[in-house]
């Protein structure tokens, strides 16, 4: 079980704390650093990014998306439930993914508006710290480890827009809510 007692309410804010970046942006495209120091600086970072996330209603918030390139992120795929935890992955490490992978449509904060299709692995395995510290290494599948890999793309400078295979419906869909298809770097599959 992941000890996720960053307490913070999931009631939508009408004002996130943070602004969230958006395509286009450089520090989408730059790498995090590992964090060296787990500390109430970084738990209240963690509460903020939350309650940015909530606001927006988002499923997951990686730290670059709020300009801070550090190597964390958050995640909640049950965002109308209370009683549910969020997940707060700290220096994740993918030990593993399943051969089975499958295709579904994902969204961004930081690409608001645009949705499509993209291929992930439906099981991963994850070694992170949480925000208190303690290590863990856990198996995810389905949303959940969809929406892990697409943060864990972002501690890599890699939006999820890189990996959609279609790239008429991936104009279409960038160009009908004005962004621009030079801020995409295709990467393939791996
Ligand atoms: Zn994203």
């Amino acid at each position: 079980m992941v000890n996720s007692t960053v307490a913070v309410s999931k009631t939508k804010l009408k004002t996130p704390p943070l602004s969230v970046e958006v395509l286009g942006s450089k520090v989408l495209r730059q790498g995090a650093k590992r964090v060296t120091q787990i500390n109430q600086e970084l738990r209240e970072l963690v509460a903020q990014m939350l309650k940015t996330m909530y606001a927006k209603d988002g499923i997951g918030l990686a730290a670059p998306q709020v300009g801070i390139l550090k190597q964390l992120l958050v995640l909640d795929i049950d965002p109308d439930n209370p009683a549910t935890p969020p997940l707060v992955l700290i220096n994740p490490v993918l030990e593993a993914q399943s051969e089975a992978w499958a295709l579904q449509d994902e969204g961004c904060l930081s690409i608001p508006g645009v949705f499509l299709p993209v291929k992930r692995p439906v099981q991963v395995t994850v070694s992170f710290k949480d925000e208190f510290g303690k290590l863990h290494r856990r198996e995810f599948s389905d949303l959940t480890a969809r929406v892990i890999l697409h943060e864990m793309d972002h501690l890599q400078g890699v939006m999820f827009v890189d990996r959609v295979e279609n790239p008429l419906a991936l104009a279409q869909e960038l160009s009908k809510h004005r962004f621009s298809l030079a801020d995409v770097r295709r990467v393939t599959s791996s």
